[in-house]
């Protein structure tokens, strides 16, 4: 008899033991600052909808829209025949945006960091990640045969050290912004560490991409640092634009590279076209909405101060990730049990997503929110942590 079952049964009795059992929320409403789950609503600050874009009526509109245009599905995969006029006007302003000379959509981030790591690297060559990033580019770096090394956490110094040894071809890769602790990678410092190594840096900004630099250009575009400087520069369309999908910008030959050998992007049905013309609609807001930018950040200091005041362990982070440093996994999951109590929904971040010790709440603030929304908020987390 195979011992499939077995196995299941006893990694899920040793989750429940620890703890980390994860369970998932069904809501019935849109993404927003209120959330609806089973009948009852809740203050939401657990969504990467970082600038309100995923129930914004032009996106709506616009998904409609494309939808009566060019159908659902996209039937096929891009070098097939379901490569649209939509997508290719996406890939077209995202290179703009981004200033890079291309760029080609995938369906998700995963599939597209995954598919970056497997098609540049062979065996033999090395790779080096900070030990924080994504899991889909931790992932990619396994799956991809490299030589795999993570250095400690933005530690440009240890990175040096890695790549001063390692013979052979290097490539680099961090978040942009950190997607559990909500800092940022010190790109300057790693694209200049990396050039002279000869190395290749890539830049995942899935969390800074639509927030950070002019027009939400994000955080590569911030540091001022050119498609030469991070040659791969990666973000996803789920977050802060709303939608979903990711896309990977750079040179004609990393794209055509990409296009030609990434089994990821070849090998599945491209996203429904409506989405990439919804995203473009995202993209005009991005420009003609900066007050949504403005309004994020102001929120972001408004909880940073509040939560100074009340003495409340906010991790180090200008993005809208603020998490709030608990410890252990069963204190994080009791705390954010006590605010759904109070109608307060915030997602504990356990092992093994973050590491043993450092499990906390993953606030999220997003520009749909309010300042009162933000007070109460402050509120509720005091109280919680209190009665704990
Ligand atoms: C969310 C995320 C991804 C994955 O993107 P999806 O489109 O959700 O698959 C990749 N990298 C980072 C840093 C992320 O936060």
């Amino acid at each position: 008899m195979a011992a499939f079952a077995a196995r299941l049964a006893a990694r899920l009795d040793e989750r429940r033991r620890e703890d980390l059992l994860r369970r998932r929320l069904t809501l019935a409403s849109p993404q927003g600052p209120r959330v609806v789950v089973e009948g009852r609503e809740y203050l939401n600050f657990c969504s990467n909808d970082y600038l309100g874009l995923a129930s914004h009526p032009r996106v709506i509109a616009r998904l409609q829209s494309a939808a009566a245009q060019y159908g659902v599905g996209s039937g096929a995969s891009h070098l097939v025949c379901g490569h649209s006029a939509a997508h290719h006007e996406l890939e077209e302003a995202l290179a703009e945006l981004t200033g890079r000379p291309r760029a080609l959509l995938f369906s998700s981030g995963y599939m597209a960091n995954t598919g970056v790591l497997t098609t540049l690297l062979e065996r033999g060559d090395h790779v080096f990640e900070d030990r924080l990033n994504h899991a889909s580019l931790l992932d990619g770096g396994m799956f991809s045969g490299a030589r795999f090394r993570r250095f400690a956490h933005n530690d440009c110094a240890a990175l040096e050290k890695l790549l001063a040894r390692a013979a052979g071809d290097r490539l680099v890769v961090v978040d942009g912004v950190f997607s559990m602790d909500g800092d940022s990678a010190p790109l300057a410092d790693l694209a200049r560490v990396t050039a002279q190594h000869d190395a290749w840096l890539m830049v995942d900004d899935a969390h800074g991409f639509g927030v950070f630099g002019d027009n939400g250009a994000g955080s590569v575009a911030a540091a001022g640092l050119s498609a030469d400087e991070v040659p791969v520069l990666m973000a996803t369309l789920g977050k802060a634009l709303g939608t979903a999908g990711a896309f990977v910008a750079g040179s004609e030959l990393l794209i055509e590279g990409l296009i030609q050998h990434s089994r990821n992007y070849i090998y599945t049905t491209a996203l429904p076209p409506a989405l990439a013309a919804a995203t473009l609609e995202s993209l005009d807001l991005l420009r003609e909405e900066g007050w949504r930018r403005e309004h994020l950040f102001a929120l972001v200091r408004r909880l940073r101060a509040g939560a100074g005041e009340l003495d409340l362990p906010l991790a180090d982070s200008r993005s809208a990730i603020q998490p709030l440093l608990v410890g252990a996994a069963d204190t994080a999951l009791r705390l954010s049990a006590a605010l759904r109590e109070r109608g307060v929904l915030i997602s504990a971040i356990r092992p093994p997503t973050v590491p043993a010790g450092t499990s906390r709440l993953r606030i999220t603030l997003t520009a749909a929110h309010t300042e009162e929304q933000v007070d109460l908020l402050l509120e509720h987390l005091s109280d919680a942590w209190r009665a704990l």
